[in-house]
């Protein structure tokens, strides 16, 4: 049986609980599957300073060890017994198959890292989009991958149970060039959204919440320029933020969250500052112009309108 331990630096917990959530399988059908050796806020088997001795004295084999939370290399800063974070990372870095980074804070540094303004605070491998985490760009676990960035704030639980799961299974990971697994983050929440009709009609929403109308041109989704299955691999098996009227905000990038002014759309001259993924801004506007002239009316009318 495989085997797992979990750490945790700059961290809110967050991920943790989202993999609480984890359904098909959850939390206790993965577990059975792979032997959960520490947990911070949930182990309840050995102590951490056991555990580590284990494994450092190669009496237990860690196969994947995962990492919520930025790092930093400051040895006073976040300690797990008489140890830093940095330091347990040393030790278990020789020693582990797979890492996973899960969260922005642990694959970017994201939010401590940009609100500590201390640059020594980082993702594991990443700072923000620079290759220049705590470890070195060339670094590669025993099994010779990167660490494996899954992004988001938080993660959805799938992502981390199907990355740990084709480990288990032996199957390839191929990562893009942020070391996230492909399968997943090839997507953009604008695939599968079902505002996508509105959104080719250029029918845009005018409120929060509403059914009708795409959230891009004025409410400042992200949908269309973020990496991340969010309307493939629905939250709680039902929903998504762009379906309940929310837009994307964008949570699974690097630059979440130092973006402003989240929930409306940046313009100049009444043409969105940024275009979707792989369309041209003239493109765009060339599409989207012939769109709003075209006119679909049955997208124009209220839901309760129509008959
Ligand atoms: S709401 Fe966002 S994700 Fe959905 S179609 Fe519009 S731009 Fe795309």
């Amino acid at each position: 049986m495989k085997t797992l331990l979990w750490l945790q630096g700059l961290t809110c917990n967050g991920n943790t609980q989202s993999l609480l959530n984890a359904e098909n399988p959850s939390f206790y059908e993965l577990f059975s599957k792979i032997k959960l050796l520490f947990h911070p806020s949930i182990s309840y088997r050995e102590s951490f300073p056991l555990v580590l001795k284990k494994i450092k004295e190669e009496k237990i084999r860690l196969d994947i060890l995962v990492v919520e939370g930025a790092v930093t290399a400051d040895k006073n800063f976040c300690r797990i017994g008489n140890l830093s974070v940095p330091e347990v990372l040393d030790i278990l870095s020789e020693k582990a198959q797979f890492i996973i980074a899960v969260g922005n804070c642990a694959s970017y540094g994201n939010i401590p890292a940009l609100f500590s303004k201390n640059p020594d605070v980082k993702g594991l491998q990443f700072r923000f989009t620079e290759k220049g985490g705590y470890f070195s760009p060339q670094f590669r676990t025993k099994s010779g991958y990167p660490v494996i960035n899954i992004t988001g704030c938080p993660i959805h639980p799938a992502w981390f149970t199907q990355t740990v799961l084709a480990i288990v299974e032996n199957r390839k990971i191929l990562l893009d060039k942020y070391n996230r697994p492909k399968e997943l983050f090839m997507y953009l929440p604008h695939d599968g959204c079902i505002r996508n009709e509105y959104f080719e009609w250029k029918v845009e929403s005018e409120e929060f919440g509403h059914k009708e109308g795409c959230l891009f041109y004025n409410l400042g989704c992200r949908g269309p320029m973020t990496h991340a299955p969010c309307n493939k691999i629905l939250w709680n098996r039902i929903s998504s933020k762009t379906r309940a009227g929310s837009p994307c905000f964008g949570c699974t990038e690097f630059d979440f969250p130092l973006r402003e002014n989240y929930f409306e759309t940046k313009k100049n001259i009444g043409i969105p500052e940024e275009v979707p993924l792989g369309v041209s801004k003239r493109a765009y506007i060339t599409i989207s112009g012939v769109a709003k002239t075209l006119k679909n009316e049955r997208l124009l009318k209220k839901l309760e309108d129509t008959e």
